[in-house]
Parts: C-alpha cells; sequence; structure tokens
C-alpha cells in the first residue's frame, strides 16, 4: 500500500477541517499558556492552504508540501508559522518529484520535517513544544518501517506516540516559545503546538487508513 498524490491533497484537506474544528480549544489551550492565538493562527494559515491547493493538485507530492510550508510561512505568524512551514517544507525537499508515497518515504518526510522544526526552533525533547509530539512519531514511523509493518499499522502506531508525546507535554515546565515565560507556571497545561501536531497526525491515520486493519 502506498500513499497517491490524491492521498496527500486529501489530507491537507482533512487537516484544514480538523484545525478548524478545534479551533477554539487550541486558542483555550493557547490562552491557559501563551496569548491565545494558537488556534487562529493555524485556521488562518490551513485556510489559506485550502485556497492555493487547486494550483498545485497536479504538481508532485513535493511541490505540494512545499506551497503548504510557503503558504504557513506567508499567513500564520507567531512562533508556529515558522515552525510549522519549515516542517512541511522539508517534507517537500525529501518527497521532490514524487507521485506516491511508501511507509519509508513518509517516515523519511516526518523525520525530515521535525529536523527542520529543531533546526529553526532549536527546541529539544522535553522543552514542551510541538516537538514533544513530533519526535516520538517520526521514530515510530522510522522503527515501523524498519520492521516491514503494514502501513496502517505505522500509522496507527505513529498516531498513538504523538498522542502520548502530545499529553507527556502536561506535566513539563515550558522552556521554548511564550509559554517559557510562565516558567513552573506552565506546569499541568497540554502543549497548544504539541496539540495541533498531534492533530496532523491522528488526521493521516483517519484519512489513509479507513478504518482497514
Ligand atoms: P506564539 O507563541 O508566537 O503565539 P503560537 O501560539 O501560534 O505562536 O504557537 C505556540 C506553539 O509554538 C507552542 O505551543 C509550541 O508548541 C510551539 N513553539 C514555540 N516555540 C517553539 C520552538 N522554539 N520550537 C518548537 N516549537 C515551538
Ligand atoms: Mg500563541
Amino acid at each position: 500500500m502506498r500513499i497517491s498524490r490524491d492521498d496527500v491533497l486529501n489530507w491537507i484537506r482533512n487537516c484544514a477541517a480538523a484545525v478548524a474544528d478545534n479551533k477554539e480549544y487550541l486558542i483555550q489551550l493557547d490562552s491557559d499558556i501563551g496569548d491565545g492565538d494558537h488556534g487562529a493562527n493555524i485556521h488562518r494559515g490551513f485556510q489559506a492552504v485550502l485556497s492555493k491547493l487547486p494550483t498545485v493538485a497536479d504538481k508532485d507530492i513535493g511541490t505540494i508540501f512545499k506551497t503548504v510550508g510557503f503558504t504557513l510561512i506567508s499567513t500564520v505568524g507567531g512562533a508556529s508559522g515558522p515552525l510549522y512551514g519549515a516542517l512541511f517544507m522539508q517534507m517537500g525537499t525529501v518527497t521532490a518529484g514524487k507521485l506516491e508515497l511508501t511507509l519509508a518515504d513518509w517516515a523519511a518526510a516526518i523525520e525530515a520535517g521535525l529536523n527542520g522544526v529543531i533546526l529553526r526552533g532549536k527546541a529539544i525533547l522535553g522543552d514542551k513544544t510541538m516537538v514533544d509530539a513530533l519526535m516520538p512519531s517520526a521514530k515510530a514511523l522510522h522503527e515501523a518501517s524498519i520492521e516491514g509493518k503494514s502501513l496502517p499499522d505505522a500509522l496507527r502506531t505513529c498516531a498513538r506516540a504523538a498522542e502520548k508525546g502530545m499529553r507527556n507535554t502536561i506535566p513539563l515546565v515550558a522552556k521554548k516559545g511564550r509559554a517559557s515565560y510562565l516558567g513552573e507556571r506552565s506546569v499541568g497545561h497540554q502543549d497548544p503546538g504539541a496539540t495541533s501536531s498531534n492533530l496532523l497526525l491522528q488526521v493521516a491515520v483517519r484519512t489513509w487508513t479507513n478504518g482497514a486493519s
């Protein structure tokens, strides 16, 4: 089983829908430990992505991801705009020219995207950021790919790792971004960026497995 270009386009559209559905929730999380704009920021970005998507729907997957990245950088702002921009730009770099993706390609894309986020934001695991959801996900995909797991199994393992990583941010002290200004007072709150990152990976499993085992 492979991920086709249409699958990728559907994932991005479903991400936009899921972000819209979770906009208020993400705003609430960011109000607790930030400035309350995360939900509105990425919603604005993904709405812009939706309107750009038709212009690249017949291009290779790398071009599609890079266009998502550019669009997020130019419309989201805040800390998360350049970070999600870097994620998708790097995903686009390693999938350049491809019209479909194997599990190994998807694992490489998420790993490259994570590295883009780390290069830009300098966060490490445990800093209470989106890296805490993305890093375990990338690791799970990489291991699943090496073990020869099926794509649906790998996507499910990845989504579980993302959710766990997101929940693991609750007891952490924020070390990066606005939440870090709160120091110890950031403890007990789930990180908004880890929550939106988890959302994107939950949407991947929902979009691409169709309930298949
Ligand atoms: P801002 O903090 O500028 O208001 P957002 O509210 O849109 O931006 O995004 C906040 C999220 O960005 C945080 O919850 C965190 O996950 C993520 N973030 C902030 N700084 C960094 C960083 N240096 N590295 C990785 N992620 C970060
Ligand atoms: Mg914010």
